[in-house]
């Protein structure tokens, strides 16, 4: 009974998100689904990105969270158009949402739109928004057993951000388990080293995107 109630929400939020995708293609805007847990660092990391992309592409961002501004605050202060969703306790983004807070959005006037989910690991993954990609970001302090333990979203991911890479040295994360782990789950995964901190990867990770957003 629960498995089929499962199965019609996700064929409903499918319908939606193949409406969202057919929308952001004929805008030709460029969607990314940013997930992680919380506190693995997808709004400094973003805060990073934008700072390094917003003289080259027209960006805006689409904030997930569970009751606050807090994240949309910061990326406001980047200078980019933030849209916020508050899921009042929710887990995930779903497709309606996105589609709902497009509505707000000239989708026309940019280049690349940029979803930050819920943090969270599990539900993010199996909830298609209409994004082209997804991207997750794991930290070294969450240690180096997640990606077996959190397959779907290192399946569904088309790039894995090794964040707060300078914390390396101080934790047991083994980094070369780590990336067989996420290669192995997704031979075709594109994977970055980053630190927010330090600026390791960013420049590598920035152009990556840049080239996927050139469309
Ligand atoms: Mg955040
Ligand atoms: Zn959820």
């Amino acid at each position: 009974m629960e498995i089929k109630l499962m199965k019609n929400i996700l064929s409903a939020n499918d319908e939606i998100a193949a409406q969202n995708r057919k929308h952001f293609a004929e805008r030709r805007v460029i969607v990314m689904n940013l997930m992680g847990s919380p506190g693995s660092g997808k709004t400094t990391l973003l805060e990073q990105t934008l700072t390094r992309l917003t003289d080259k592409i027209r960006i805006a961002v689409i904030e997930g969270d569970l009751f606050t501004a807090k994240d949309a605050e910061r990326i406001e202060r980047t200078g980019v158009d933030v849209i916020q969703i508050n899921t009042a306790g929710g887990c995930h983004l779903d497709a309606a949402m996105i589609q709902k807070a497009c509505e707000s959005l000239d989708l026309d006037a940019l280049d690349l739109l940029i979803v930050e989910n819920v943090g969270n690991l599990v539900c993010p993954a199996e909830f298609d928004i209409g994004e082209n990609f997804k991207a997750v970001v794991l930290s070294i302090t969450e240690g180096d057993d997640k990606p077996l333990k959190y397959p779907l979203i290192f399946k569904e991911s088309a790039v894995t951000l090794l964040n707060k890479i300078d914390l390396l040295p101080f934790t047991n994360f083994n980094l070369q388990s780590a990336r067989r782990d996420v290669s192995t789950l997704n031979p075709t995964i594109k994977i970055f080293e980053t630190s927010c901190t330090r600026g390791d990867g960013l420049n590598d990770w920035t152009q990556w995107l840049l080239e996927r957003t050139a469309i």
